[in-house]
């Protein structure tokens, strides 16, 4: 258990915009940020970060909360460890109170592995100060131009010549084999269950960390050469686990990430001794697919750090596949590709080890050649007299055009081959033209498909759906995505979801009502957003329906009556060790969703206050046609009931609580009619 103290002081200390700011590139715009949401996939920015309220929310996929909410969230773990790494982050010692066995045997199954794999990459770094270490490992390290202190930043490690050093010492150590399996530090032996040995053997070794900087993964090579006879893999990687996801993952993206933004450019290499020879030198936004190839998730990631890459191969054939097959996925994203191959059968580590800073970055800025000058060039050699081949590459050349989703790019680089290989401008457009038209309906039937997912929530979509007419402060008609599900009781979701969205966008403001209004409570009286609510439900004996709302409504009590101000409740409650009440606060403690759809309305307003003062009490209105069609409801059955079973007295008494009930909706139903046409 962390104390509560030290749970204050890193709440406190976590600063959202530079929390989030670790995993997206944001921009600034007043006094908040915007970026691109690391949650869903997304070209345009819909991610926003507001320091004064200490929360993020996207307008995209509707994801939200505070600092802890988004660690949890992406780093997928639980409150307590979401803790633990921000107070790593901010460097509060966390000096937990003991824990009990449950406790222990309840932690996430994945800090397990991340703590499995930490121990691993701790063992393979300790085992450079063997003699066998220091001899083979560090040898080879300072051979490759690694200083010592690249050797201790990146983790660099030995994996032992014995085949069980990491399994012996990981076992006395009382790592599970289940953990050591699930990592892939460990296989079992053929036929021979239950007995476990090292996968990582007689190799130096290279820890994957994870966008946030914990060790995830390893990949690992040999220094043995082909003459000593037994086939071998160059290297061995981490096989995918939970924690390790290849598509998520790039070579020294968290040492790197700083400078992609800074910069707004990011070099892609291959291998891993080119981040680290470039690291060293100085460049350090550079990182590598490692091994695999590049995927989309791997693109999407350096996307949120910068949309300009550079692609950085050697300049054998192999090398300029390589660079040419990466193009087009970058293209698709709408990324800014460049190319840059390394001369004289150097690759960028050895070139680095070659030239200083000032040479190698003069050399990278002079040679950076746009793709399509890259591509272009190298299809179009050895073309001049083959009329076919020249056909087939020039429409290979238009599908990669076609790729671009931006429609001014398109042509200017059909208007660039034009000039410079005079291919014609007409037959490159046309072809241009074809394969963009099935690349958008492609993705229009993708869109179809996942119709009902995030994408189809998107605020634009909110905005034109007419009201029904009962609600006549019109607020939004579906849940914030998420939020329905919840919602144990749907006749009741919708005018307790308003109810609210009011106390949590606005629970503190004044309620100032005219004083020929029926609310007005006098000229001394404050009352709150929050205190009308309360009463009304009250006056009716009533609380909220649904457990999750009520959760939320319980917890704003709480602290409002303990005299916080709106931003320091809804900060405690996106804190909350309860994640519904944080789920549900994030949802609602933004009226900018709400003021989307009640725009026309709010133009003719005067001000926030009026606003108000003439909506919240409709919301109450709203709220108590509800519920009374809730308990008409339960009168029909219990009339039905009574009839099947021949209860007269039953019949009557259901009947007339019936009648009753109905007039009282009926007179709700009219006030709620005339407060609206008087407005
Ligand atoms: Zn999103």
């Amino acid at each position: 258990m962390i104390p509560r103290e030290t749970v204050q002081q890193i709440l406190d200390a976590a600063r959202i915009e530079e929390v989030v700011g670790d995993y997206v590139t944001l921009k600034r715009r007043g006094s908040d940020w915007w970026g691109c949401c690391p949650f869903h996939n997304e070209k345009t920015p819909s991610f926003h970060v507001v320091p004064s309220k200490g929360i993020y929310y996207c307008f995209g996929c509707h994801k939200g909360g505070s600092a802890v909410g988004f660690i949890m969230e992406y780093e997928h773990l639980s409150w307590p460890e979401a803790l633990k790494h921000l107070a790593r982050k901010y460097k509060i010692d966390v000096v937990e109170e003991e824990e009990d066995a449950d406790q222990i045997a309840r932690r996430q199954r994945g800090e397990s592995l991340m703590l499995v794999s930490e121990f691993a990459a701790d063992f393979f770094r300790r085992q450079l100060r063997t003699d066998e270490g220091k001899s083979i490992a560090v040898e080879y390290f300072h051979s490759r131009g690694l200083e010592d202190s690249t050797i201790e930043k990146y983790g660099l490690g030995w994996a032992p010549v014995s085949r069980h050093a990491l399994t012996d010492a990981a076992k006395a150590a009382g790592y599970k084999d289940e953990y050591l399996l699930e990592t892939g530090l460990c296989a079992s032996y053929d036929g021979e269950s239950g007995k476990i040995h090292d996968r990582f053997y007689d190799r130096v070794v290279f820890p994957i960390h994870s966008v946030s900087g914990r060790v995830v993964a390893f990949g690992a090579r040999t220094l043995r050469s082909k003459e000593d006879g037994k086939p071998y893999a160059k290297y061995v990687n981490s096989k995918e686990s939970e924690i390790y996801v290849k598509n998520r993952s790039l070579y020294g993206l968290y040492f790197a990430k700083k400078a992609m933004g800074d910069k707004d450019k990011c070099y892609l290499v291959e291998g891993y001794l080119d981040v680290l020879s470039m690291h060293q030198l100085g460049i350090t936004n550079v990182v590598a697919s490692s091994g695999t190839a590049l995927t989309e998730g791997q693109i999407g990631l350096i996307k949120r750090f910068t949309r300009n890459v550079t692609i950085m191969y050697d300049g054998d054939s192999a090398g300029i596949h390589a660079a040419l097959r990466g193009i087009d996925m970058f293209l698709r994203e709408d990324m800014n590709v460049r190319v840059v191959l390394i001369p004289d059968g150097d690759d960028p580590d050895s070139y680095s080890r070659k030239h200083t800073l000032s040479e190698v970055e003069d050399f990278l800025a002079s040679s950076e050649q746009d793709f399509m000058s890259f591509k272009a060039a190298q299809l179009m050699q050895g073309t001049e007299n083959d009329p076919i081949r020249r056909a087939e590459v020039i429409n290979e050349i238009g599908d990669t055009i076609a790729l671009m989703p931006d429609a001014v790019k398109r042509s200017t680089y059909i208007n660039f081959l034009n000039d410079r290989y005079s291919i014609h401008h007409d037959a490159l457009e046309r072809k241009v033209s074809a394969t963009r038209r099935k690349i958008v309906e492609d993705e229009a039937r993708a869109r179809r498909r996942e119709k009902d997912g995030p994408e189809a929530a998107a605020p634009s979509s909110r905005e034109a759906a007419p009201r029904p007419a009962e609600a006549a402060y019109q607020s939004p008609e579906r849940a914030p995505q998420g939020l329905e599900s919840l919602e144990e009781n749907p006749v009741m979701g919708k005018a307790e979801r308003d109810l609210l969205n009011f106390i949590l966008a606005n629970g503190t403001t004044p309620l100032k009502f005219p004083s020929d209004s029926e609310f007005y409570s006098g000229e001394d009286t404050v009352q709150t957003v929050f205190d009308f609510i309360t009463q009304a439900l009250e006056a009716d004996e009533r609380t909220f329906e649904n457990p999750a709302y009520k959760a939320a409504y319980d917890a704003y009590s709480e602290e409002y009556y303990a005299g916080y101000t709106q931003a320091q409740i809804v900060k405690h409650l996106l804190d909350s060790e309860d994640r519904t009440v944080a789920y549900v606060t994030a949802q609602l403690s933004e009226d900018e969703r709400y003021e989307l759809s009640v725009k026309n309305l709010r133009d003719s307003m005067m001000n926030k206050g009026s606003w108000l003062t003439s909506y919240v009490p409709k919301a109450i209105l709203v709220y108590q046609t509800c519920r009374l069609q809730c308990l008409i409801d339960a009168q029909m059955s219990a009339l039905r009931q009574a009839q099947e079973s021949g209860d007269a007295q039953a019949e009557l008494d259901a009947m007339s609580e019936m009648m009753r009930l109905r007039n009282v909706l009926k007179a709700v139903k009219v006030k709620l009619g005339r407060e609206k046409d008087s407005n």
